[in-house]
């Protein structure tokens, strides 16, 4: 990554891909507390566009509100270093990856002499698992690993230190064969994917976990806004890991993600084993809407002019 070509934007000025550095005394690289986002931008018809920025702007400060970082930029300065990490790129799509972080202005968890830093860079990422698991869905496992209590880490932050336990528990889905790990809460019950928030249908009824240990995700609340538009029911709920081994289909929704079948589970095949129309109907809506081509959800683009 770090050998690209390119321009990253970072605090206030964009500088060279090769040296976007920082010193190995950065204070988030050793204990974690920092605050991200991972955005993307896709090619309409009208240029790149970006779903969802304020939405995830929002969240970006939120986060760091949760976790007293101040920010050092406002939420127009923010928006703008996205849109200008595109442009300077020359971007048609794109991953984007702001991230606030400690500086190396000081050392050891008392240090109050920090500086909240902010970088946003821009690439090209195409299907994070591969065009081919879009249509034929991914095989997940539960994780041995417990998704965060929310009274030990932060579940409504986007924080960097979270991640190492996604991390934990995706390395381990892989190594036992399976593209991604379902973590349940403390109490047993599913929170969401290492990176992705989950829902299933049974009986035509559109279902999610409630936001108590997992990530308000983005994409989870466009797919309940879809869910609304065309009728379906929608429940947020407490689920069970075994209410998804009878459930009709089951997909994972995410930024990186977008909207995935998730065909297996634990060895289980979920309802037919592929994916199924309610996850076909939002994932065409889904692509749709962020390729701008439904003219209702215009609001939801930021075109990187
Ligand atoms: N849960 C976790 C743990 C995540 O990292 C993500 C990705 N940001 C999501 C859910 C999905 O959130 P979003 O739809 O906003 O990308």
């Amino acid at each position: 990554m770090a050998d690209r070509e390119g321009l990253i934007w970072l605090d206030g000025k964009f500088v060279d891909w090769k040296d976007a550095k920082v010193h190995v005394l950065t204070h988030t690289l050793h204990y974690g507390m920092g605050v991200f986002e991972g955005v993307r931008a896709y090619e309409t018809a009208d240029g790149p566009a970006i779903f969802r920025l304020q939405d995830h702007t929002d969240r970006l400060f939120r986060s760091a509100h949760i976790l007293q970082m101040d920010m050092p930029y406002t939420k127009e300065e923010v928006n703008q270093a996205h849109i200008d990490a595109i442009k300077s790129n020359n971007l048609n799509h794109a991953y984007i990856r702001p991230m606030a972080f400690y500086g190396s202005e000081g050392m050891g968890l008392r240090a109050d002499s920090l500086n909240v830093h902010l970088m946003v860079a821009a690439w090209e990422w195409p299907a994070y698992m591969g065009e081919e698991a879009r249509e034929i869905g991914i095989k997940v496992r539960t994780s041995s690993y417990t998704r965060h209590h929310v009274n030990i880490s932060m579940t409504k932050a986007k924080a960097n230190g979270n991640y190492m336990n996604s991390m934990l528990a995706l390395r381990e889905a892989l190594a036992s064969g399976c593209e991604e790990a379902l973590l349940l809460d403390p109490e047993g019950f599913v929170a969401e994917g290492s990176g992705e928030n989950i829902f299933i249908v049974r009986n035509g009824v559109i279902y999610t976990p409630e936001l108590t240990s997992c990530l308000d995700g983005i994409t989870r609340n466009t797919i309940m806004q879809f869910a609304e538009e065309l009728g379906y029911k929608m429940v947020e709920k407490r689920i069970t890991r075994d209410e998804i081994y009878v459930c009709d289909e089951a997909f994972f929704t995410g930024t990186a993600a977008e909207v995935l079948p998730i065909c297996e589970l634990d060895g289980r095949k979920l309802g037919e084993g592929r994916r199924g129309p309610v996850t076909t109907i939002m994932q065409e809506k889904y692509f749709k809407t962020v390729l701008g081509q439904d003219p209702a959800k215009s609001d939801w683009l930021t075109l990187c002019k």
